[in-house]
Formats: structure tokens, C-alpha cells, sequence
């Protein structure tokens, strides 16, 4: 291809430090974009999702035709139509993070480690966002499989349509981080394998996160992370995610459960009622009418769930100061819009659209005297 003045745009190979310095002979495979004449060969871990390039040839072999490599020692050289080609190498994981430089620090976000209850719209964006902040270990539970109707407020899309949403999510967090360490679960969250848990959950590294819009699933997901001493965050909707609510939990520090603040979810409690909760699941199991949201408003919540997240993960980091944590409460009201004409009565005790509270105070259960009897029982 020529560029404006009529000259070659050379080719350039663009490989891990990592793979260069150690060549296997064999196939390459990546892509090659034409429109900028890069051949990007995968890290090993992408291998697989990688087109075939060429192939490394023993040292001393004369180039073939195309794309190939020769091996030079351990390193190769890369040649087309026999004229050698540029190289760039790059440390994968270090370049992957050079942006989050200086504001979250890469290996101690690698060691951190998220449990992803539901991979819909919110625990798509949630993960996502995590693996982009270098959150180095995850574990993704839900049942469903990606569809078309998903799409539009979903990270994953047509190409992932007919799998489970726990393997849509792990190509994509393996897309940002081919080094992360992911266990998929494809089942409900009541019924994950303890096994699986008992494995991957270390305390104070930990978070539980409830994306699953249900409050039952919220009220088992903190009692297991209570469990583990683990933190527990979740985030949930309002009709049409007009607002949003976010609850969180933090082991040691003598603050309500989920059921203690918000009740069990098996019937609404009075305060929940109060709180106008409409869970877009419990709707839509009671046969009523489902009330989509679109992905905008969804993920305006939900960014500021994930803030929190980063600011629990980094609790215990001296290097790191909170954002939020500290600001908002235990539990958070967002709203997206305060006008009734759009979102109905509920939303008039918002003063404004974008409005986050910050003084909203949760209390412990009845049974519970002043002190969460999940966590009393699990300090034993
Ligand atoms: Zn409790």
C-alpha cells in the first residue's frame, strides 16, 4: 500500500517482548491489518482467536514467500516476500496498564480478585471496567445465554449471540487481559459449587458483586461473602433504571448486611417500600410488565458502583486515596432523572437529574440488636 507521497507504508511486526525472546518454531497468528500494514501477532493466551500469519522457520532456512519468520537463537526475524520487517516489541502487561500508571498500582490490583454475580448488562460493564483497573482474578456466575435482545445494553454482542454469558465475558476480559484468571460458573448463584469459592476467595482481597437486579440473590451473595471476609457491593434498578441503588458491605468494620439494611427479598419489607424498589426480575417473574432501561442510564449507575469497588479493593493500600468511599453512605440512591413525567411518582424525591445521595443511613435487622448476626456467627 502507498501512503500520499506515493511511497510504501513498510510493514511492522508488533509481538510481546515475552514471545520474541522466545520463538518456538511453528505457526504465527494474530491479524494482519491491511489499512496499516501492522502484523499484530496474539499474545500466547489469544493464540487461538488469532488468523494463521505465517510460520517460524528453523534458523538458517531461507524466507518463504508471504509472511514468515526465521529463528535467530531464541529471538526470530521476521521477513515478507523475503524483505526483512520491522519489529516492536512491547511487555504485554505493562503496556496493557501504562495508562493506570500513577493512579492504581498494577501488581497490587493484579492480586485483587472480584466474584461477578450475573453477567447481564451491569456485571458485563462491571468486569469489564475491573479488568481495566488490573483486577487480576475473577469469577463469573449466570445462567443465561447472550441473545439478540441483549445487545443493546450488553458488552458483548452479535458475534457472542447462542453462548453462555460467563464465556461471552471471558473472551472479552481475556481481550483487555490475556493474564487474568477467570472460573465461569453457568448456573444460578444460589447454587455455585463452594469448592469454587473456597478456592479462589482470599479476605480482604476479595469482592462479592451482586449484578444479578434481584433481591434475593443479594441477600445469599453478602451472606457468602461474609463468609469468605469478603466485601460485598450490589447494584440494582428502579424502573427503566430511572434511579438506581447501590449497597455495599465491608467485613470487620460492624456495618448492617444486605438483609439486615434492606430486608430478604421473599417479601418486601416495609422499608424496601418505602425505598419504591422495583426489581426489573421480580417484575418480571410476577407476570407484570418488563421495564427495560436503556444501556445509558444503566451504566451511569453502574459507574459509580465500580468507583466504590476500586475504593473497597484498595482499602488497605497506605498509597492509595478513596474516591468515594468515605462520601457515600453504605447504601446510595442515583437518580437519572427527577421529572415525573418521565419517571413517574417515585422519582420526586430526587431534587435533580444525576442526583447521588450521600447521607442515606441503613440500620441492623430486628433480630439483630445492633449488630449483623451473620457476621457475629462467622467470628466464632
Ligand atoms: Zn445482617
Amino acid at each position: 500500500m502507498l501512503n500520499f507521497f506515493g511511497e510504501e507504508i513498510k510493514k511492522t511486526v508488533f509481538i510481546s517482548k515475552e514471545q520474541l525472546e522466545n520463538m518456538p518454531e511453528g505457526e504465527m497468528r494474530g491479524k494482519y491489518i491491511a489499512d496499516t500494514e501492522i502484523i499484530n501477532i496474539f499474545p500466547e493466551e489469544l493464540r487461538g482467536r488469532g488468523d494463521f500469519l505465517g510460520n517460524v522457520l528453523p534458523e538458517g532456512s531461507a524466507p518463504a514467500e508471504g509472511f514468515c519468520a526465521v529463528k535467530k537463537g531464541a529471538s526470530a526475524e521476521f521477513f515478507f516476500d523475503g524483505e526483512k520487517l520491522e519489529v516492536e516489541s512491547y511487555e504485554l502487561y505493562q503496556s496493557i496498564f501504562s495508562r493506570n500508571k500513577g493512579i492504581l498500582e498494577t501488581p497490587v490490583m493484579q492480586s485483587k480478585r472480584a466474584v461477578i454475580l450475573g453477567c447481564g448488562s451491569v456485571g458485563s460493564l462491571v468486569a469489564m471496567e475491573l479488568a481495566r483497573a488490573g483486577v487480576g482474578n475473577f469469577v463469573l456466575v449466570d445462567p443465561d445465554t447472550m441473545e439478540y435482545h441483549n445487545i443493546c445494553r450488553h458488552q458483548c454482542g452479535i458475534e457472542d449471540v447462542g453462548d453462555l454469558k460467563v464465556n461471552c465475558l471471558t473472551r472479552k476480559l481475556k481481550n483487555i487481559n490475556p493474564s487474568v484468571n477467570i472460573k465461569t460458573f453457568g448456573g444460578e448463584i444460589q447454587n455455585i459449587p463452594k469448592q469454587i469459592l473456597d478456592e479462589f476467595c482470599v479476605p480482604g482481597d476479595t469482592v462479592f458483586v451482586g449484578c444479578a437486579d434481584n433481591r434475593t440473590a443479594d441477600v445469599y451473595s453478602n451472606r457468602i461473602s461474609i463468609y469468605y471476609g469478603a466485601a460485598f457491593l450490589s447494584i440494582g434498578f428502579w424502573e427503566r433504571a430511572f434511579a438506581g441503588e447501590i449497597f455495599y458491605h465491608i467485613p470487620g468494620e460492624n456495618m448492617p448486611c444486605y438483609e439486615c439494611a434492606l430486608g430478604n427479598g421473599s417479601n418486601p419489607s416495609a422499608r424496601a417500600e418505602a425505598n419504591h424498589h422495583i426489581y426489573s426480575n421480580q417484575e418480571s417473574t410476577e407476570g407484570m410488565k418488563f421495564e427495560p432501561g436503556i444501556s445509558v442510564d444503566i451504566n451511569f449507575i453502574t459507574t459509580i458502583g465500580i468507583k466504590l469497588i476500586i475504593d473497597i479493593l484498595n482499602k488497605n493500600n497506605p498509597d492509595y486515596r478513596p474516591r468515594l468511599l468515605g462520601h457515600l453512605t453504605q447504601y446510595t440512591l442515583v437518580s437519572n432523572t427527577s421529572d415525573p413525567e418521565i419517571g413517574g411518582e417515585m422519582v420526586e424525591i430526587f431534587s435533580y437529574p444525576l442526583q447521588v445521595t450521600t447521607s442515606l443511613r441503613v440500620g441492623f435487622g430486628e433480630n439483630c440488636k445492633g449488630r449483623c448476626r451473620y457476621e457475629v456467627i462467622e467470628e466464632k
